[in-house]
């Protein structure tokens, strides 16, 4: 649409975290020139945040890469897409002779999970690796979630979501929705969320380390010791057995270990968990209470309780809670997701549940969880002589270097590799020990749809976004250079048949569609729905295909009113399907048909837990206790190069409740050293009571200031690199997750 400027309107997803918020993007010719909420989107109805206005900046950022690197000695030079690839051919092909499939790692960053070419086509490269390296994020900040939510519904994704919209009461852990927006629970303007909440008469609890300005805005807020949330909830868990307030609620015919549970819960007393988290024993009793009786109630964890040492645990209770207190599966309560593009069978309510472990990692022995090892493993997994070492590794993506725990001990450990490929926009942390750099097309010219994000939406809904501007000369889009690298990887030589690739991509796609049983094409022929696919390619087929045969979809015809890629075309601002909907028993996929409520890798490490009672708290003697931190301008590692995001004061400091600063003599913007048993940083102190005492916060994401990259803002706003405090050893053991929280440092002025 024109506008009188001269400029046009296009309207367009944010693709920048998981919140999922429509954009008013102003365009004057490629440049964005405004950027504003989409009033008329029928999710996040005209909602953004600071880093949804930055698109104009990451867009036009001079630092991005646009077009292949290639190493040549300590630097980089542009080369052509078949030059590069020719040299990822003579540089991967002979490894992968001589080492065989392990001798190549994988690793997944964060924002392949807001990227629909990324997300379909790295699927194509890990099937054509067959490696048993392959690291993500997830094991970084939420595998314990997928773990507890798999072992009890069955699959990696089945996560319920708490139903905001329509709580009266929501409990709220590790998580700040007021900078993040919500995090495996998709929903854009969650401060409006929440205050609606309190409006209609609903509370809002928060348990934190910190005073987080989502805990301000609460009615309550619970401050608790690091890494103690699975304590705490196992008490609530208690209190509700013992006080006789368990009710099942609607899924309670679909519940199998109710006894189990509670008879694990008998120790967790409030007078035994209180000393470890802080919280007194008639505070715990009264929010079992108000759990239980609150018409309606949620309990919803996030990266705080994923991201120590029992993850898994914390992330199990929280569900524990949701069920025993009648809250799964019910409006207002915990609710699953039915995502458009989910797979419509009718073999519902059963399926083969999860397994873990079918493959271990060669120097600790740790198990994969749905088919990645663990990232606090990769260090070792390249730096340890013998076979199934890895010798060349492939980052979409990613910026383990930073991101990973024990980042300083990657960081050496990348320079050793025999050859390394990046797919990225940035030459970074990570990317700088690269042979070769594949930057994707520019944002505004390829198509979005939050394929993995609309799974965890707190309402039905599914929105696209088509390319908004044409790709430029020597511009390739990343589902071709993807696909070109799965190509090379999987023997095809430099010069892949891409076309031809996909072509075959989709024909086992469309296969594997009309087999399914139940499917709305099942039994149809494989010809006819690749011809109506063919006016698409490349990830837009593939996501036409996914539409088509999803709950919604029009089945090739046999719903002439369902959904399309074509319909969604249509929409600019999104289709709203409604409130999510009760789906026990359907969306089930654990082997007895049953929410396990006590399955056995959970029940078989309480005892852990329980022995860690009996420690002397990690604060005994005055050491502090480490908790991280997330700013709503900043994501992760890579949105420091955007001067929108970075000005103002320097936001990577320590945080120091007063007590412990004047006890340690600091002061605001002291330098200090921070020191754990996995090494030290220096930054600047800020001292504040939103944090408790012998608990300090630093956010995680920094720590530009390492040579060889090309990130001028970043550099002069380095900051310090949290994540080198972690060590390899500090994990969730049911996981695979590492243990940010609850680290024990020293902090001395420098
Ligand atoms: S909350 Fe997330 S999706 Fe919304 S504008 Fe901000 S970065 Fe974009």
């Amino acid at each position: 649409m024109a506008t009188t400027d001269g400029t046009r309107t296009e309207y367009r997803t944010c693709h920048l975290c998981e919140a999922t918020c429509g954009l008013e993007l102003h365009l004057d010719g490629r440049a964005i020139t405004l950027v504003r909420g989409d009033r008329d989107d029928v999710f996040s109805h005209g909602f953004l945040c600071p880093k949804g206005t930055a698109l104009k900046q990451l867009e036009a950022d001079p630092d991005r890469i646009r077009r292949p690197l290639l190493r040549d000695g300590d630097s980089f030079r542009e080369v052509s897409w078949d030059e590069a690839f020719e040299a990822i051919d003579a540089g991967l092909t002979p490894i992968r002779e001589q080492y065989g499939p392990d001798g190549l790692a994988v690793y997944l960053g964060n924002p392949g999970a807001h990227n629909l070419a990324g997300l379909v086509y790295s699927r194509v490269l890990l099937q054509a690796a067959r490696t048993k390296n392959i690291y993500s994020a997830s094991t970084i900040d939420q595998m314990p979630k997928q773990v507890s939510a798999g072992l009890m519904f069955g699959g990696a994704l089945t996560i319920p979501v708490p139903d905001v919209d329509r709580t009266d009461y929501l409990l709220m852990l590790g998580a700040n929705p007021y900078a993040s927006n919500g995090s495996l629970m998709t929903a854009p303007d969650m401060p409006g969320r929440l205050q609606a909440l309190r409006a209609r008469g609903g509370k809002l609890v928060v348990v934190d380390p910190r005073r987080t300005k989502t805990a301000e805005e609460a009615d309550e807020h619970l401050p608790i010791r690091p890494a103690t949330d699975a304590l705490f909830l196992f008490a609530l868990v208690q209190v509700l057995f013992a006080e006789d307030l368990v009710d099942l609620g609607d899924v309670a015919a679909y519940v199998d270990g109710v006894e189990a549970v509670g008879r694990l819960a008998a120790p967790f007393t409030p007078e035994a968990v209180g000393p470890a988290c802080g919280i007194d024993s008639e505070t715990i009793r009264r929010i079992a209470r108000e759990l239980a009786t609150a018409p309606t109630a949620a309990v919803y964890g996030r990266i705080g309780t994923c991201v120590q040492e029992f993850g898994t645990l914390a992330s199990w209770l929280v569900d524990v809670l949701n069920v025993c207190t009648g809250n799964l599966d019910r409006p207002g309560g915990a609710m699953f997701t039915k995502a458009a593009t989910a797979t419509a069978s009718g073999a519902t309510g059963k399926g083969r549940g999860v397994t873990f472990g079918r493959r271990t990692s060669r120097v600790r022995g740790l198990p994969e969880y749905f088919g990645e090892l663990p990232v606090v493993c990769l260090a070792e997994e390249i730096e340890t002589p013998g076979d199934g070492q890895i010798r060349a590794l492939v980052t979409l993506a990613g910026n383990p270097a930073m991101s990973g725990p024990n980042s300083d001990r990657v960081q050496k450990a990348l320079p050793t590799l025999d050859f390394m490929v990046s797919v990225d926009i940035y030459l970074n942390e990570t990317t700088r020990h690269a042979n070769v750099i594949l930057p994707p097309e520019p944002e505004l010219a390829r198509g979005h749809y939050d394929l993995a994000l609309y799974n965890l939406a707190i309402r039905n809904v599914a929105n696209y976004s088509p390319p908004l501007v044409e790709l430029e000369p020597g511009d390739v889009p990343e589902w071709r250079s993807v696909l070109r690298l799965a190509g090379v990887i999987g023997g095809q030589g430099a010069h892949v048949d891409v076309d031809a690739f996909d072509d075959l991509v989709v024909s086992g796609l469309v296969g594997k569609a009309v087999a399914r049983p139940g499917s709305n094409v099942e039994g149809r022929d494989t010809d006819e729905l690749m011809k109506a696919l063919a006016t698409r390619r490349g990830p837009e087929r593939i996501l036409d295909l996914m539409l088509r045969t999803g709950p919604y979809g029009d089945g090739f015809g046999a719903d002439p009113d369902g959904l399309s890629l074509a319909k969604l075309e249509a929409h600019p601002h999104g289709i709203d399907f409604g409130p999510l909907q009760p789906r026990i028993p359907e969306v089930l996929r654990t082997a007895t048909g049953m929410i396990e409520l006590a399955p056995e890798p959970c029940t078989g490490d309480v005892a852990r837990l329980q022995a860690a009672l009996e420690r002397p708290p990690a604060s005994e003697g005055g050491a502090l206790v480490l908790v991280g931190r997330r700013d709503l301008r900043s994501n992760n590692s890579w949105m420091h190069n955007l001067p929108v995001l970075v000005k103002g004061k320097p936001r990577c400091t320590i945080h120091v409740h007063p007590d412990d600063a004047a006890r340690l003599g600091l002061g605001d913007g002291v330098d200090v050293r921070v020191t754990s048993p996995a090494g030290q940083i220096v930054l600047p102190a800020e001292v504040t009571d939103a944090v408790m005492p012998g608990v300090v916060s630093i956010p995680h994401g920094w720590g530009h200031d390492v040579e060889g990259t090309k990130m001028a803002t970043a550099t002069k706003n380095a900051g310090a690199n949290f994540n080198i405090l972690a060590g390899s050893d500090s994990f969730d053991p049911l996981s695979g997750n590492a243990a940010f929280s609850g680290i024990r440092v020293e902090v001395a002025a420098v």
